[in-house]
């Protein structure tokens, strides 16, 4: 990589990061559907431990927090996010249970069998699917859960603007039955599945964006990876609207058996 690609790759980091931080959510999700994963989940008690992978700034972290008793540890590879993360923790408060860490979740910090929970929203595409599932089962208790959501086909076929599209972004994407299947192959027992209802994309995710990106446009104006980066969010939000019906995030929510 030449110097000059670098500090464009710099950039982008830091550019997404600060795209990022402005919104609740870094993925599609929503406080009803971080509620409602959790319904599936035997009570936690104060000792539990619990580990959100990909936590970005913490918004479903927070939620998970106020709702469970029990120490979560959030992890994201990027520091920006979590410095914001435990701001936000101590803000509500939560600092003494909630601590936000930086690492990737291809080498989790953690022992084995020690986690209750691991959770992770919109984020173990960045392991794979598979890999995660298989990799972090080591670390889950017998008799604990995995919690995670994931973009999964609605349908067997699909139009091909969209199959081009997310194979291209996500060559994991699969069809429900078949994510299914790969959980009861990695070791779990599929407590339940659900898809996440559309106003998680749309109310929690594509909508905040639009400020953000008008405030971006001005910020850095003329600036064309800027205006790239946001060419690109803006069509991965009309692909969603037209092709919705095809694809979305799906909770899985497994138990880890002996
Ligand atoms: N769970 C949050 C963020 C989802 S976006 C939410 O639902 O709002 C995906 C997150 O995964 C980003 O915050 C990104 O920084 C993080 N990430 C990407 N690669 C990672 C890795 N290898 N290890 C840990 N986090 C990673």
């Amino acid at each position: 990589m030449s110097n000059e690609n670098k500090s464009i790759h710099e950039f982008d980091f830091n550019l997404i990061c600060e795209y990022f931080s402005n919104i609740e959510r870094q993925g599609p999700g929503s406080p009803e559907a971080t509620l409602q994963a959790l319904s599936f989940i035997d009570p936690l008690n104060p000792q539990s431990q619990i580990a959100d992978l990909g936590c970005g700034t913490g918004g479903q972290t927070r939620i998970l927090a106020q709702h469970t008793q029990g120490q979560i540890t959030g992890m994201d590879l990027f520091p920006y996010f979590i410095d914001l993360f435990n701001r936000k923790a101590a803000g509500l408060n939560l600092q003494d249970r909630v601590k936000g860490i930086v690492g990737s979740m291809d080498d989790l910090p953690f022992r084995e069998e020690e986690l209750d929970l691991i959770w992770s929203e919109g984020a173990i595409y960045n392991i794979g699917f598979q890999r995660g599932l298989n990799e972090w089962r080591k670390f889950i208790k017998t008799g604990g859960y995995i919690a995670v959501s994931e973009v999964s086909w609605f349908t067997g076929e699909r139009p091909s603007e969209i199959q081009d599209f997310w194979t291209d972004a996500y060559p994991e994407i699969d069809t429900i039955p078949n994510k299914i299947a790969q959980v009861q192959k990695a070791g779990y027992i599929l407590v339940a599945s659900f898809i996440i209802p559309e106003d998680c994309w749309t109310d929690h995710f594509y909508s905040p964006q639009v400020k953000v990106q008008e405030a971006f446009l001005k910020k850095y104006n003329g600036n064309q990876t800027v205006e790239e980066f946001i060419r690109n969010q803006r069509h991965e939000a009309q692909l969603y609207s037209k092709y919705k019906e095809y694809y979305g995030y799906v909770f899985y929510i497994g138990k880890k058996i002996g």
